[in-house]
Formats: structure tokens, C-alpha cells, sequence
């Protein structure tokens, strides 16, 4: 009798705390591995299409909602998505849910083996109309897909607790502090070991989701890899899906810019890492230390303008003539540009912010964003629990600190090629968006 009475306060008292505490959540996936030819991105040097199926790719999208605001976060296994494709999305998400863009949070993976999104990274392909035809053709199917997991997300909402904890993976080393040391010179090498969790749990108990994050590139598979894949971040995904039957497991990608997996170049190491990030993230799911979420959102967006360093035409005019292809190629995108009269002094970058409870917050940045970023924001705001996400909303080339773009080198100079952008970013640049950051935490209060 004593038993029983007990029990139905404790259950009485965890339906209170539940029904208190609860979001509205809706979750949905959808596969995006392409069904026909593909042309897999983020190396130069590949020359032929995929060649087969490692494992699938995925979007996913997470709603989170009560009476007075939503939030979706849609995460994805590419290379990251283009502002056509994010615009895109976002105004048809509008259109038919009436949802604004600063309540729709893209992340993409930044897989080095999945298919191509045009126009992203158009610099390093050399295709046939052909060929440029698959391209365009997956990139719309993707568009469509993408509306469709938000939709879906949308439509099976259902009461949910959400709780956040952090836990670490140390496989991620900052790889230009790693180029220096084999070219016998020193430079910093910051990192960020942090893997922040959100569990999210029915009223029956189940976990339906589990949302991680790291700052790591998902580049342990290299250029020599014709397998479409999600890299580390893929078999991580598959591996909390696995011990956790009833979840799905969303992969959010953090100031990776400069971080590479380590050691890596084989199948084998990417699973493992996966699998070493996975087991870390499903053991604090199953701890007792994760907190539960107040039922509180708020978001924030909106765009800053990046100045570029000028270059003048004659620059361009001369690269024309470079023995590389690549350099050759932005000289035209350019000089086209300049002949037009169409303005490439700056890049309008997308800064987002979005609020859970008291206890999570999330600051969303475009683009490849270096690790100092991240470690900066969390000095800055120890109080405020901050996971600082990169190659958010869309990836439109490298995001320099003030220090890396002071060093040189392939984050803050020649990527830019590759991107097909003007050049490197003005000085300036981590100012510029750290200003952003305050207002926009300010903003989500
Ligand atoms: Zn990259």
C-alpha cells in the first residue's frame, strides 16, 4: 500500500514537472543520398562521379514550439548549403507555415563525401552541360526534400522535455598548427573539445531525439574517396541511432574551420571517430547529469555586411594568365562581376541566435567560422551555456579570426579561390562579428 502510494507521487510529481517544462516537438528525417550519378564535393582534385554507397544521407529536422514562439533546426549530411537553397527554402517554409526566418536554423555537416550543391564550391568543378544538368537536377530535389522533412516535423508535434548536458571527443586537432609543425614552424592551435547534448524525451519516457554538436571537419575520408558518406559525423549519427532504437540523431557542426580529425585518410577512422563521438554522447543520455529545459524559446537573425580587401581589376586581368585553373576561373567570375557593375566589396552574413529556457543557447554562424569564434563567445558569456555553430544557414567560404587572417594561409587567403570570392576579408572581420554576437545575445535575452 505504502509502495503504491509512493509510486503515484512520484508519478504524479514527474507528469507535473513534465507538463510544466514540456515543448511542443516534432521530428522528421528524410534520405538525400542521391539516387543516380553524383559528383561528391569538397576536394579539387576528384575528377569522376561517386562510385557507390557507403552508408545514407540525411536531412533532419527538429521542431520546437509552445504558445507564443517555434524554433525548427534542420540539420544536414553536405558539404553545406548555398544561400539560393536556404532562401529558398525559407520563403517556401514561410509561405506554407508561416514561419519567419529567424525561426528556421540550416546546419550542414560539411561532409567532404557528399554530393555537390550548386553553386557551392562551383570554382572546383569542371563539368559538362551534362554533368552540370545531375548537379542542378539533385540540388532541386534537395530543395524539395528539405520542405518536405520540415514539414513533416512540423506536422507530428507532440509534448516533449528537453534536457542539455556537454560532454567531449578529442579527436579534433587545429590543422594549421599541425601544417606548421611539419614545415618546422609554430603557430597557435586552439580547439574545442566540446560536445554539447539536448535529449529529448515523450511522456512515456522514450528518447525520440538526440542533438549533438562538435567543431571538427568531417574530412578523415580525403580526395581519394568516391563513397558517398556522412564521414565521422555519419557513423556517429548511426551509432546513437543504433543503442538508441527510438531516437534520431541530429549532428550540428561547431567552429570547425580550422579543426581536422586525427589521425585520418581511411574508412576504418571514420567510423571510429564516429563511434568514439557517438559513445560519449549516448553515455550522457543515460547519466543523470543532464538538466531539463525550461519551455522558452527565442531567436534572433539577421545579416552584417563583411568587407573584402580591395583587388584592383588589373589583378584579376593578370590572373587570366595563371598556369592555374583555378585562379584563372575567379579572375573571370570577377572580372564579369566588375564589367557588370555588380558590387563585390562585401558579403551580407547571416548571424542567428536562438534561446532554449535559460539553460541553452545557440549563436549560428554562415560559413567555414574558425574555432577562435566559438572559444571566444564562451569567455565572453560563461554563464550563458553557448554552443557556437559554424556552417549555419549557408556556407559561403571561410571565416577568419583577426589572427588567422594576420597568418595567411588557405583559411584566410586561398581558399577564397576556391569560393570563388573576391579575396581575402578586410581586416576587421572578428570585430565586425563579434559585435553581431553580443547584439544578437542580446536580442534572444
Ligand atoms: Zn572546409
Amino acid at each position: 500500500m505504502k509502495i503504491r502510494f509512493v509510486l503515484f507521487v512520484y508519478l504524479a510529481t514527474m507528469t507535473t514537472c513534465f507538463s510544466q517544462t514540456a515543448m511542443q516537438v516534432g521530428i522528421a528525417k528524410i534520405n538525400i543520398t542521391p539516387t543516380s550519378t553524383a559528383f561528391l564535393t569538397g576536394y579539387a582534385n576528384r575528377d569522376k562521379p561517386a562510385e557507390g554507397v557507403l552508408h545514407d544521407l540525411w536531412a533532419k529536422a527538429l521542431v520546437l514550439s509552445n504558445k507564443n514562439e517555434k524554433m525548427i533546426l534542420v540539420t544536414t549530411d553536405l558539404l553545406g548549403l548555398s544561400h539560393q537553397v536556404s532562401t529558398e527554402v525559407a520563403e517556401k517554409v514561410k509561405e506554407k507555415l508561416g514561419i519567419e526566418r529567424r525561426q528556421l536554423l540550416f546546419n550542414s555537416s560539411h561532409t567532404h563525401s557528399g554530393p555537390m550543391i550548386w553553386p557551392s564550391l562551383s570554382v572546383i568543378a569542371e563539368y559538362s552541360p551534362q554533368d552540370q544538368k545531375i548537379v542542378s537536377a539533385y540540388t532541386q530535389v534537395l530543395v524539395d526534400k528539405l520542405i518536405q522533412v520540415i514539414t513533416d516535423a512540423y506536422a507530428n508535434q507532440e509534448p516533449m522535455q528537453v534536457f542539455v548536458g556537454h560532454t567531449s571527443a578529442d579527436f579534433a586537432i587545429n590543422r594549421r598548427a599541425l601544417a606548421a609543425q611539419k614545415n618546422g614552424l609554430s603557430l597557435p592551435g586552439p580547439i574545442d573539445h566540446d560536445v554539447p547534448v539536448l535529449k529529448i524525451m515523450n511522456s512515456a519516457g522514450e528518447i525520440k531525439g538526440v542533438l549533438f554538436g562538435y567543431a571538427c571537419h568531417n574530412t578523415t575520408l580525403m580526395g581519394n574517396n568516391y563513397l558517398i558518406n556522412g564521414d565521422y559525423a555519419g557513423f556517429a549519427q548511426l551509432d546513437i541511432e543504433k543503442k538508441i532504437p527510438t531516437a534520431t540523431a541530429f549532428f550540428m557542426l561547431g567552429c570547425a574551420g580550422d579543426q581536422n580529425p586525427e589521425p585520418r585518410g581511411t574508412v576504418e577512422l571514420a567510423q571510429k571517430h564516429g563511434n568514439s563521438l557517438g559513445d560519449q554522447v549516448v553515455n550522457l543520455v543515460h547519466s543523470s547529469t543532464l538538466k531539463p529545459i525550461k519551455n522558452e524559446i527565442q531567436s534572433y537573425f539577421s545579416f552584417i555586411p563583411l568587407k573584402f580587401k580591395k583587388v584592383p581589376a588589373a589583378d584579376y586581368q593578370k590572373d587570366l594568365q595563371s598556369s592555374d585553373k583555378f585562379i584563372q576561373r575567379r579572375a573571370k567570375l570577377m572580372l564579369e562581376a566588375y564589367n557588370k557593375g555588380w558590387n563585390t566589396d562585401y558579403y551580407q552574413y547571416p548571424v542567428q541566435g536562438i534561446r532554449l529556457g535559460n539553460e541553452f543557447r545557440v549563436i549560428a554562424l554562415g560559413g567555414e567560422v574558425v574555432v577562435d569564434y566559438s572559444l571566444r563567445t564562451k569567455k565572453k558569456f560563461p554563464d550563458k551555456n553557448i554552443f557556437v555553430a559554424g556552417y549555419s544557414n549557408e556556407v559561403m567560404c571561410y571565416i577568419p579570426s583577426e589572427r588567422v587572417l594576420q597568418e595567411g594561409g588557405y583559411e584566410a587567403d586561398s581558399s577564397m579561390i576556391y569560393y570563388g570570392m573576391p579575396g581575402p576579408f578586410e581586416k576587421g572581420i572578428e570585430e565586425k562579428i563579434m559585435e553581431a554576437i553580443h547584439l544578437t545575445i542580446k536580442k534572444i535575452k
